[in-house]
């Protein structure tokens, strides 16, 4: 089965939470804070790998997360930071938060990319003596690691698409162009899966083909088979439209080529802004008049207008050296850039919500609840801290808000205390 999407859920790791400790040596009265930083969490990180096709194995496995930093120990012992979780992907694999659809990283090069970052790992208190906190019984908790759902999508990377009805003979013209050897057969819909080819101008010289299921009217729609592919063809810088000229199934192929073009341009404007060439098929079949009329059609639309028989292998030739000399000129195979992240929502890792339950008031903030971890209520610089992330995220701007009084109860994190004004 081929799968070009997938919803899968990724979870970079936590970070390790600092650690309190206090050197201790035979006959010396009061050590000085010697608690080690936690360490870093896990990762999420993609890569390519042409060992893979298709999306298939995120169908079966949807969850993925990298391991949390460990936490800091006595004698400034840093804990050691998590192993980063790779995740392997066909290349060609765009990577969208699933919430609002950004795209976060595009993976058709060789490079690794992070899309979820491991959380810091907190600090341990040897770093926070100073001289008038000799005692400091607190350390930072880990930095939460980012979470997230992502779509992966599948665009393929192919400089050439052909596109056209089913049974046009676009199989038939990859296979005799490339190695590529996709079913061809007289019925509908052979071709279930993009092929790709790979087509030799010259010693020097290739490009990709990609043999995408026929197109069929409202495709765009997603009422027909067709639809799923178009994405295939978005990265291509050249479109070869194939055109069954001999109306051997009893179409005109004016017609075709008008409603294919409607259904590019359905799909997305600048799909029917790329160039076309056109490969009118099966002149084996059709009789001079009728090659004569698609021609002066086509012509008068500005367009290449070439002959073949992909059967025959007629006109092929001809046909691949316009495709090459077109590609020269053109733009590489398109990248998606990640979009930019709104300045609103940077601040999303402390986002959090408020509700009044039988009279206490319950933040959820999952970011707190390393912080609630390592919060030492008996420690009055652990506390300040704690105070300063309340003030700072905005929770008691909220709290105060909705009108909450000094001895009301406030709970985060599983964590229960009064509300001091
Ligand atoms: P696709 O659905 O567009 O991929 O079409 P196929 O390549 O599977 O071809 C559909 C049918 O048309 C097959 O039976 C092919 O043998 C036949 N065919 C393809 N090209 C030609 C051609 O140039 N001449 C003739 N006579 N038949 C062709
Ligand atoms: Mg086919």
């Amino acid at each position: 089965m081929f799968v070009d999407q997938a919803r899968i859920r990724i979870e970079a790791g936590d970070g390790g939470d600092g650690a309190v400790s206090f050197h201790r040596e035979k006959y010396v009265a009061a050590g000085g804070p010697d608690g080690g930083d936690g360490g870093k969490g896990g990762d999420v990180i993609f890569v390519a790998d042409d060992n893979f096709s298709s999306l298939i194995d995120f169908r079966f496995k949807r969850k993925y997360q990298a391991q949390r930093g460990e936490n800091g120990s006595s004698k400034r012992c840093t804990g050691k930071s998590a192993p980063d979780l790779v995740i392997k992907v066909p290349r060609g694999t765009v990577i969208r938060e699933a919430q609002s659809g950004r795209i976060l990283a595009d993976i058709s090069g060789d490079e690794p990319v992070v899309v979820a970052k491991g959380g810091r790992g907190g600090k341990g208190n040897q770093h926070f003596a100073s001289s008038t906190r000799q005692v400091p019984r607190f350390a930072k908790p880990g930095f939460v690691g980012e979470k997230m759902d992502v779509l992966l999508e599948l665009k393929l990377l192919a400089d050439v698409g052909l596109v056209g009805f089913p049974n046009v003979g676009k199989s038939t013209l990859i296979s005799v162009v490339s190695a590529a050897k996709p079913k061809i057969a007289n019925y509908h819909f052979t071709t279930l899966t993009p092929v790709l080819g790979v087509v030799r101008v010259d010693e020097e010289k290739s490009f990709v083909m990609a043999d995408i299921p026929g197109l069929i009217e409202g495709a765009a729609e997603g009422a027909g088979l067709g639809h799923a592919f178009l994405r295939h063809v978005e990265r291509c810088r050249l479109i070869v439209h194939v055109l069954d000229c001999a109306g051997s199934e009893d179409r005109d192929p004016i017609e075709d080529f008008c409603k294919i073009n409607t259904e590019l341009q359905n799909f997305s404007e600048q799909l029917s802004e790329c160039p076309q060439i056109v490969a009118a098929n099966k002149s084996d079949l059709a009789t001079e008049e009728q090659i004569t009329r698609l021609r002066e059609y086509i012509e008068g639309q500005g367009l290449p207008f070439y002959v073949i028989s992909a059967a025959t292998v007629q006109g092929t030739k001809p046909l691949i050296a316009e495709i090459a000399k077109q590609l020269e000129q053109l733009p590489p195979v398109k990248r998606f850039e990640p979009d930019e992240v709104p300045v609103a929502e940077q601040n999303e890792g402390q986002r959090f919500t408020v509700e009044v339950v039988d009279g206490v008031y319950c933040v959820d903030a999952p970011w707190m609840e390393p912080i609630m971890r390592t919060v030492n209520p008996d420690d009055w610089s652990s506390l300040q801290y704690f105070e300063r992330v309340l003030r700072s995220s905005g929770i008691i701007d909220k709290l105060e808000s909705m009108g909450i009084q000094e001895g009301d109860t406030v709970s985060i994190g599983g964590v229960e205390f009064d509300y001091v004004d």
